[in-house]
């Protein structure tokens, strides 16, 4: 050793500008190039490549190390930056009009073959990018990732540091927080028998800052979920978490549209427009079946039920008798689909539970459909107008109940994008989603559940029907929905305890055993809680929008499988019989 490895520069920020330099550069061999008394080394680290020449008559030590250098060895080299022959520039490569003509050259570390090639446009199979994450994490694809993930958080810090937001910690050991989800526990060992629970969010303790007067708090943390994994769920995940004082629901909408079209700005180059159009939760699932609509598309949803009210057709009428409506779209991006194309669509809709999906085409004055023979005149044009169908164009109709037509339609409406391959109309589409329902009836458990979590405010307005008729209560909450992806979400939260309190009685919380959970914040609330509001952001999924990624792996470092497995470390893992005994913890 002793060698100065000092690096005066990266290797892939080496340009033309720097022909004639000394440089020193560190990195790892992507390629070793031998061309019989010159080698070429293409040496990489985290801000590209660059192309080194080891020439025997230069440096007959180097040449001789270059000779021995195999793939992921690292490298330290000093030599002259020089412009290359015009036929061997290389357009592809950002350094690829120059490359360093070495005088020393310094073996770090040599390193064993990898498992698979680091190379651009390989792609190695998932379980051993996981099971050798780090070199995984050389490929520029995931470095480039990463990079972005930083540069969102970075760009969020800068964003409410500026706007009075203050960075704050919440505990990690602590008591059920409930999002939803299972919780993760962890036994304590100086209190046998009594466990603590990871934060499903900061939730409480973020309320908490707000009745300590801390008005703005933000944080870039750590939440935990036990529940199935999907391609977009980790057990552990980000948030970028922010709670507001005497705010209404309108400011947290303004705040936080100013930190994304900052982020949108930085991180895409894109200009967000602003305010964001908002959607009550109602209308989106009139419009689009769903609340996280993707408005990048069209095919909105029209409700044609009143047509069939006196119709002669027996179909029409036995649905409209059980209280069912007729929905249904216009099909974009095909025009005179052929009858293969919609008996495909029927089919995908029997896959959803449909009985069957009405598909009428457009003809001229006519429609063409297997129940064209059922429906009148005036039925037809009330097709056409209400679904504005052009020539040729078609229709999709659905009956049912208005949640199973909303579902249907939704799915329906988000296979046909794929199917089609439809083009949207826009890169980005945003759109906060309002005032959704306080409650929803579960019909497993036989009571009602908070949409959000227990601690969403019911609209004032509303609060005189909340024992009446709970379902009919909207909520102050808010989602931010990126194309057709729920990126987050908050409210405006209960601040009195007598509210709170109400609320946990119809959620089915007896005053014992809410004393028991929530006790801390009931009393809080009772010693002068502010009305505040907040939400909180999937940093991870957001990431993985920006990096135009499918899949929530690809945006954290050290993620788990789908079965919640680290394949690095081989977590999780059984305890020793003694630390078991320790916590007085029996496996069975
Ligand atoms: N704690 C909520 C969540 O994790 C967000 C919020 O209401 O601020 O979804």
């Amino acid at each position: 050793m002793g060698y100065d490895m000092r690096r005066t520069h990266m290797c892939g920020d080496l340009r033309e500008g720097h022909a004639g330099e000394e440089v020193a550069l560190c990195g790892w061999v992507n390629t070793r190039r031998d061309h019989g008394g010159v080698i070429f080394l293409d040496l990489r680290d985290r801000s590209g490549l660059v192309q080194l020449v080891c020439n025997p008559e230069l440096s007959p030590r180097a040449h001789a190390l270059a000779h021995q250098a195999r793939a992921e060895y690292v490298m330290a080299c000093r030599g002259e930056v020089r412009l290359r022959p015009p036929e061997a520039v290389n357009p592809a490569l950002a350094t690829g009009k120059v490359e360093v003509m070495v005088r020393e050259l310094e073996l770090l570390n040599p390193a064993q073959t990898p498992p698979f090639e680091i190379q651009e446009g390989v792609t190695p199979d998932e379980s051993l990018r996981l099971r050798y994450r780090y070199l995984d994490l050389r490929r520029s694809v995931m470095q480039e990732t990463l990079l972005l993930r930083a540069a969102v958080t970075r760009t969020v810090r800068s964003y409410l540091d500026e706007n009075g937001f203050i960075e704050l910690e919440t505990p990690m050991l602590t008591k059920s927080t409930p999002e939803g989800a299972r919780d993760f526990v962890v036994p304590s060992r100086l209190q046998p028998g009594r466990f603590y629970a990871l934060p499903q969010s900061p939730q409480l303790f973020k309320q908490l800052l707000m009745v300590a007067g801390f008005d703005r708090y933000y944080q870039v943390v750590k939440c935990f979920r036990d529940e199935d994994l999907r391609a977009d769920r980790q057990p552990e995940f980000t948030q970028i978490d922010m709670e507001m004082s005497f705010v209404d629901a309108d400011e947290v909408m303004t705040t936080v549209e100013g930190m994304f079209s900052r982020v949108f700005r930085e991180v895409r180059g894109f200009e967000m427009k602003t305010p964001l159009p908002r959607l009550t939760w109602r209308r989106s699932m009139e419009l689009y079946g769903d609340d996280r609509p993707d408005l990048r598309f069209g095919m909105t949803i029209s409700e044609l039920t009143e047509l069939f009210a006196s119709s002669e057709s027996r179909l029409f009428r036995e649905a409209l008798g059980r209280g069912e409506s007729v929905r249904g779209f216009r099909l974009d991006g095909v025009t005179s689909p052929s009858r293969k194309i919609l008996d495909e669509l029927v089919e995908f809709a029997r896959g959803l539970g449909s009985a069957g999906l009405i598909w009428v085409v457009r003809e001229g004055d006519d429609l063409r459909s297997p129940l064209s023979r059922h429906l009148s005149e005036e039925e037809k044009t009330g097709i056409v107008e209400g679904l504005g169908l052009g020539e040729g164009e078609a229709g999709l109709l659905l009956l049912g109940t208005f949640e199973e037509t909303s579902e249907r339609l939704s799915r329906l409406r988000r296979h046909c994008v794929e199917r089609f391959g439809m083009e949207p109309r826009t890169p980005w589409s945003m759109v906060w989603i309002v005032d959704f329902p306080l409650f929803e009836w579960d019909e497993e458990e036989g009571r009602y559940k908070s949409n959000h979590h227990p601690f969403t405010s019911p609209k004032t307005e509303h609060l005189d029907y909340l024992e009446k008729e709970p379902l009919r209560v909207l909520s102050d909450s808010y989602d931010l929905v990126i194309n057709g992806s729920e990126v987050g979400g908050g409210s405006i939260r209960i601040h009195r305890r007598d509210l709170q309190e109400r609320v946990f009685r119809l959620l089915g919380l007896g005053e014992e055993e809410a004393w028991e959970k929530f006790g801390f914040l009931l009393e809080a609330l009772e010693y002068g809680a502010p009305p505040h509001g907040g939400v909180a952001f999937g940093l991870d999924r957001l990431v993985m929008l920006l990096a135009g990624r499918d899949n929530i792996r690809d945006v954290i470092a050290f993620p788990k499988t789908q079965s919640g497995t680290d394949l690095l470390t081989g977590a999780p893992d059984v305890l020793y019989p003694q630390q078991l005994g320790e916590l007085r913890l029996k496996t069975i």
